[in-house]
């Protein structure tokens, strides 16, 4: 969070123009700061990450032509898929890539048929996903690409920004993100035709003051939420630095620890350390469970992020099952992200890692 002066100084302005919402001032700044700050064409802002990855969805107009698969990854939050079905779309689960857990290229170009209208792959963790080979496999059979950039706000790969890739890229601003508007998510794209729907769809398809052309929801993000962002964002290359250096010295005190495997990001990766996944093979001398149950004994909060698989869970296993992606089966079940926030202290990672260790023996 900013300091409270600094939040009430930026929404301090409302009380003179009473503009509370329905895309106003700090909607049209946070709009053009996050153009700058991520590099992109063009942004729309939303309630939250989940309606704009429906809006997507939606602009484009998948399912239209009769296509109705999106391929998609099991390893992800429930909003992914729910978004795919709530727009009348059949999810297809592809399996991921065992070394960063993106959704594996190969495993989507032997899903691909001619029922096929999109992907949408995830940057897990803020992993990139293998962007250059998606977009090949898109090309070649007509599909468009919506990534579910929730976990990526603010990473680079050789400069370029996650928001630059397919067709929109959606961010997610919930409290939990690197980056929060409170609530929020925000669409970046490059076509400027979308634009114009993108914000119809938002507010109820309304095109003017007397015409309704779409079907559209509610999912405006309001000025406070802006004024956040704005906020924030002030911070965010601040926040990301202090992240590293806690992600620094977790990997300092797990790396090499036999049976741990970290996930630190390549070279040509500018990261933002929104998540700390260790993955515990049997190597480790105990499972992901032990470790979990023993640091919430020591009061630590860590999370199994993901499991349970999305096609595990009660409203889609009847539909699909989990053995059809084996290597997301796995990963699923020996994962853990660890606490990672940009002030905790060197001192409680060290303690934390020791908690961790100690299983092993
Ligand atoms: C947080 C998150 C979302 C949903 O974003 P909200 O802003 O909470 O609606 C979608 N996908 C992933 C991978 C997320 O982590």
């Amino acid at each position: 969070m900013p300091t409270l002066d600094e939040y009430i100084a930026e929404i301090a302005p409302l009380w003179e123009s009473r503009w509370l919402t329905n895309m106003g001032e700090k909607h049209r700044e946070l709009e053009e700061a996050l153009k700058a700050y991520l590099g992109v064409h063009d942004v729309a802002l939303y309630t939250n990450g989940h309606a704009a990855l429906e809006c997507a969805l939606e602009a484009l107009e998948l399912g239209a032509d009769g296509r109705c698969k999106v391929i998609t990854t099991p390893f992800t939050f429930a909003s992914t898929t729910h978004a795919i079905v709530r727009k009348g779309l059949v999810p297809v689960f592809a399996d991921i890539k065992p070394d960063d857990y993106t959704i594996d290229p190969k495993s989507v170009e032997e899903l691909v048929d001619e029922d096929t209208c999109a992907i949408v792959p995830v940057h897990v963790y803020g992993n990139l996903c293998d962007t250059d080979a998606l977009r090949e496999i898109a090309d070649r059979y007509g599909l468009k690409v919506v990534y579910d950039a929730a976990h990526a706000f603010g990473v680079r790969q050789n400069g370029v920004s996650a928001a630059a890739f397919g067709d929109v890229s959606m961010f997610s601003f919930h409290a939990t993100k690197v980056f929060n508007t409170i609530e929020g998510g925000a669409l970046c794209f490059r076509d400027p035709e979308l634009r114009e729907k993108l914000n119809q769809w938002k507010n109820f398809g309304i095109t003017g003051p007397e015409s309704v052309e779409y079907v559209g929801g509610n999912a405006k993000m309001n000025e406070f939420c802006a004024a956040m962002g704005l906020c924030n964002l002030r911070h965010l290359d601040e926040e990301i630095a202090k992240r590293k250096a806690v992600a620094e010295r977790y990997w300092e005190n797990l790396r090499g620890v036999p049976g741990v495997k970290l996930c630190e990001p390549p070279s040509n990766v500018e990261h933002n350390y929104a998540y700390m996944p260790v993955v515990f093979d049997e190597g480790f001398g105990a499972t992901r469970d032990d470790v979990f149950n023993a640091l919430d004994k020591s009061n630590v909060g860590a999370r199994k992020y993901f499991y349970p698989l999305v096609n595990d869970y009660a409203c889609y296993r009847n539909d699909y099952s989990s053995e059809d992606t084996p290597i997301a089966k796995e990963a699923a079940s020996c994962v853990l992200t660890l606490p990672m926030y940009a002030d905790l202290a060197c001192e409680d990672v060290d303690r934390i890692c020791e908690v961790v260790r100690r299983c092993s023996r």
